[in-house]
């Protein structure tokens, strides 16, 4: 079967423990756990289209948008990427509109075991897609806050004593050390505290969720596959973790080829 479009981030969803994908192109919509064990073939057409105003364009910027729009949408400021340095109040958010709407929602600070313990923070709606984007082999909410700055603020204070970065090469190959991620929790608590009652954040009970991810074999070496470079890739897809294919011929981040359009067989 030939698939072809616009592809967007895939789509995942959490059941029983299971991460499912689903990869939106064109006007289709692929179930990628069905095609692990498959071979698969991904052609890069030559045409990327901006996923807010639709333009070509010959680069993607922050994963999906065109120059002018990565300048001027709000979603693709720095402060997306450092939530504690949210400029709202002082009213120079590229939406503020926008900003009251998304940024001022109830965000979840949690931990996160992706290539070791992490911090992160999401937005509420956002867990546990977020987790499995990703390639967190189990997670555990702390807090919920009621901004994205404030959960920047208590991500910020916990950095001395927890790392905030996953290292990708570890997540893929399932080098995972195993983190009692409850005891984690209590620790670093522990560490925050008094911001955490300025801010007025609300302790989380949740227990540890764990993620299991459709693969069947992990590489024990990475090779990127770069589409930029390499249009036309092909493989058997041994596996779907975090944004990535596993594929036996290399792995391949297929969120960074957002507005892409490809063609692919399977
Ligand atoms: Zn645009």
């Amino acid at each position: 079967m030939q698939l072809s479009g616009q592809i967007k981030m895939m789509k995942t969803s959490l059941v029983e423990g299971q991460a499912y994908y689903d990869l939106s192109i064109g006007s289709d919509t692929v179930n990628m756990n069905a095609l692990v064990g498959k071979q698969i073939e991904i052609n890069f057409l030559g045409q990327i289209s901006c996923s807010n105003c639709g333009n070509k364009m010959s680069k993607s910027f922050s994963q999906g948008y065109c120059f002018p729009c990565a300048r001027s949408l709000a979603r693709c400021d720095l402060c997306i990427m450092k939530p504690e340095t949210c400029h709202h109040h002082l009213g120079t958010c590229r939406e503020p509109e926008w900003g009251l709407e998304n940024c001022f929602s109830s965000h979840v600070v949690y931990l996160a075991n992706s290539s070791g313990p992490k911090v992160g923070i999401t937005r509420e709606k956002n867990v546990p897609g977020r987790w499995i984007d990703q390639g967190a082999i189990s997670a555990i909410p702390i807090l919920k806050v009621k901004s994205r700055l404030d959960s920047g603020r208590v991500e910020t204070a916990l950095k001395p004593f927890i790392a905030d970065k996953t290292n990708w090469r570890k997540m893929l190959k399932n080098e995972v050390e195993i983190v009692d991620l409850v005891s984690k929790k209590t620790a670093l608590l522990g560490e925050v505290e008094a911001l955490t009652k300025e801010l007025d954040a609300k302790w989380l009970d949740d227990a540890v969720v764990n993620i299991h991810y459709p693969v069947l074999k992990y590489p024990s070496k990475i090779v990127s596959l770069n589409l930029d470079k390499t249009p036309f890739i092909s493989g058997t897809l041994e596996g779907i973790k975090g944004q990535y294919l596993l594929l036996d011929s290399g792995v391949i981040n297929l969120r960074k080829y957002s507005s892409y359009h490809l063609e692919i067989n399977i």
